[in-house]
């Protein structure tokens, strides 16, 4: 443990001092996976890389449950997140138990020390991801009933129209109510589901700009916070572009319609290659391996 402790104060020491960590990383990539680590990195949280590429130090676990939401499927220990993601939840499920809108399922947020996942997502690496469910209508339950919950759809996803069974003004507060959070920057949603916004709402429009259309996304949303001023590191997305941007649907929609219409591709893709995950990461892991099964 002494090893994994300097590993950790290194690196925060490396981060205070807004240097690059060069510790020999050669192979660390291979040598643990983020998966099993099993705590987070002690430490001042720090965020680290990309969405979609980094890791995160002094992550903390959220309560399984609390007034207003309840985590599901935690055997899958994704329950980590920045303590300004942590608060961002706990807000929101008081503001959705003070609007009666019921108890709201959080699903992923991030893995201890955060990382790539083997599987389910490219991005929740630097604790800043969430995905929340918009179904509303399940009691608080037990922590084994929450690990096969069924999903529901807001939208057909065959026609892209919405289900008004499951579409309804409860959802749209949720979101709401989850968009107006000054620390959102922001929330992916299946563009059918942004039309229905648009239509749906008046003169303040200010919230609609933060949620922006992508594929999926029609039984969760997902919300991804700014970076936070204690992560130097955090490298920043390009702002979305002001406005509302319902202007962007219509396009797409037309996407969405193209690709269902095409037929699937003859051959594999080719594999991505990805970048290599940040040094003071790499560092992380290397010395974080010794964390898991412990
Ligand atoms: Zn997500």
């Amino acid at each position: 443990m002494v090893g994994v402790r300097t590993s950790a104060w290194l690196i925060a020491a490396a981060l205070a001092a807004g240097t690059i960590f060069v510790a020999a990383t050669a192979g660390a990539g291979q040598s643990g996976s983020w998966d099993a680590v099993l705590r987070p990195a002690p430490g001042p949280a720090r965020s680290i890389g990309s969405y979609a590429n980094g890791c995160i130090i002094g992550a903390q676990a959220l309560a399984a449950e609390g007034p207003g939401w309840q985590v599901i499927r935690t055997s899958r220990r994704r329950y980590y997140g920045h303590p300004a993601m942590i608060g961002y939840i706990e807000r929101l499920g008081r503001a959705v138990a003070a609007a009666g809108l019921g108890t709201m399922l959080v699903g992923d947020i991030g893995q201890p020390q955060g990382g790539p996942m083997p599987n389910g997502h490219a991005s929740h690496q630097i604790g800043l991801d969430a995905d929340l469910w918009f179904r509303l209508d399940l009691p608080l339950l037990p922590q084994p009933a929450r690990e096969t919950l069924e999903e529901r759809y807001m939208v057909d996803l065959e026609t892209l129209e919405m289900r008004p069974e499951a579409w309804t003004p409860s959802q749209v507060k949720l979101l709401r109510l989850a968009a107006s959070d000054q620390t959102v920057e922001r929330i992916f949603v299946n563009p059918a589901i942004k039309q229905a916004l648009c239509a749906a709402s008046g003169p303040d429009r200010n919230w609609l700009g933060r949620l922006r259309p992508w594929w999926g996304h029609a039984a969760h949303f997902h919300v991804r916070l700014r970076c936070p001023a204690d992560s130097p590191l955090c490298l920043a997305q390009t702002p979305a572009p002001p406005g509302d941007g319902c202007d962007e649907v219509p396009g797409w929609l037309a996407d969405m319609r193209r690709a269902m219409a095409a037929p699937p591709p003859a051959k594999p893709a080719k594999p991505v290659v990805k970048p290599p995950l940040p040094t003071a990461c790499l560092a992380l892991l290397a010395g974080g391996s010794d964390l898991s099964a412990r």
